[in-house]
């Protein structure tokens, strides 16, 4: 078993160390094309076949190629590992079989007693399992808005081993320095994870502001078509990425052969749409604050944002995530407009080329209550949307005609 596991990861190195002398030439459209990908060594075929097997034929007893049974290893997940991981800055990729299994992995890492440090505004599927799912095996989170160093800062206690991040966060898009608050947890052992969705690989590289593991909704931006459910981490420790290994292995939220195909694909025109989906988000959020009856719009790119001049500096753009309130603050008026739109459909969900319009209150945030969300800043009235990569004058006719 050990032998095997070592035969696979030099392999995987191998031909990492040989991508990553032809990658640090590449300019960043490169990159993104050729991350990951080499020719299939048996036939040469260009795109990495979908290995849509489940173990694998070995020579003799513990002699293979390096690959024994597809929920340990898969030759196009390992392809999308590694190319996550290059996109990402970071050593070593691993994907599962969603964003919150990936989520649950990192928290696999602690035990009972430890303590976890959080955001208040969190996307709500990671709120659920924090206090639904772990906080009963003995694992503490404390909820505080990430936003103020000095929040994260005075809750550390020794038993605090991870600090997770969300930036900028969902839905109500506030930042939080990373490098900031790197540096704080460098000193006291914490590890860092960065939930990287809502920015892209594209946008922010939290690795190399110093964070120790990247988490992301793969089925957001990276698939990018919304026709997949993923996730992944990535990392730059070896003794961590083999920790995150075990668990992915030993639990077995693997993503199955075909959605890593088609995240293979997803990944190459990554830089396309997100200069796209940056551009169309530009133009919404300016139509937005520009319009008479929306009251406020959350947007990262103006300059009167709380987060602006920390977003300006560890993003390379703002990203087409938007949220606004309409100047009455009424849920029916906000629910006439969600029901009124022709191009942004009502559905959970971001990150793909269609613009998608969404409720948080009921929809993607119902699962928390309805007090913190209040709390947090979360009306009733909140629309949250993903804007595409339509043409961004169709778009906001759509919103034209919807808000009325
Ligand atoms: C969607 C999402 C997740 C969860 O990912 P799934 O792929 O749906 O499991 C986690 N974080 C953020 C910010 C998300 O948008």
């Amino acid at each position: 078993m050990r032998h095997i596991h070592d035969n696979r990861l030099c392999i995987s190195q191998l031909f990492y160390a040989y991508l990553q002398t032809e990658i640090k030439y590449m300019k960043e459209a490169t990159r993104y094309i050729h991350a990951g990908s080499h020719p299939d060594p048996s036939t040469g075929a260009i795109m990495t076949p979908i290995y849509q097997t489940s173990t694998y034929v070995q020579e003799a007893p513990a002699v293979n190629k390096g690959y024994e049974y597809a929920r340990s290893q898969n030759p196009t997940r390992t392809a999308l590992e590694e190319a996550l991981a290059i996109i990402e800055h970071g050593k070593h990729g691993l994907a599962f079989s969603s964003g919150v299994a990936a989520t649950d992995a990192v928290l696999k890492l602690l035990q009972p007693g430890d303590e976890v440090i959080t955001g208040n505004d969190l996307y709500g599927g990671s709120y659920r399992l924090f206090t639904k799912i772990y906080q009963k095996f003995g694992i503490k989170f404390i909820f505080t808005d990430t936003t103020v160093i000095s929040n994260i800062a005075s809750n550390i206690t020794a038993n605090t081993k991870l600090i997770w991040l969300e930036t900028p966060t969902n839905p109500l898009m506030n930042i939080t320095d990373i490098a900031a608050v790197t540096a704080l947890a460098k000193s006291s052992n914490i590890l860092v994870c960065v939930d990287n969705t809502f920015a892209s690989p594209y946008l922010q590289n939290p690795l190399l502001l110093g964070a120790d593991i990247v988490m992301h909704s793969v089925t957001k931006y990276l698939g990018g078509h919304s026709d997949v459910i993923q996730g992944a981490l990535v990392m730059n420790d070896t003794a961590l990425r083999d920790q995150l290994y075990f668990i992915q292995k030993s639990c077995g939220a693997v993503p199955g052969p075909m959605d890593c195909f088609l995240v293979l694909r997803g990944i190459k025109t990554l830089h396309v749409r997100m200069r796209q989906h940056c551009e169309n988000g530009r133009l919404i959020a300016q139509f937005l604050q520009n319009h008479p009856k929306v009251a406020k719009v959350y947007w990262p790119g103006f300059e009167n944002h709380p987060g602006h001049a920390i977003a300006k500096k560890q993003m390379k753009d703002f990203g087409g995530m938007i949220s606004f309130e309409l100047k009455n603050d009424r849920v029916e008026e906000a629910k006439r407009v969600l029901s009124s739109t022709h191009y942004f459909s009502l559905a959970e969900s971001l990150g793909g080329v269609e613009s998608l319009i969404n409720h948080p209150a009921s929809m993607t945030h119902a699962s928390i209550p309805r007090e913190e969300r209040i709390k947090n800043g979360l009306s009733d009235a909140l629309i949250r949307l993903s804007v595409g990569i339509e043409d961004a004058e169709d778009l906001v006719a759509d919103l034209q005609q919807a808000i009325g």
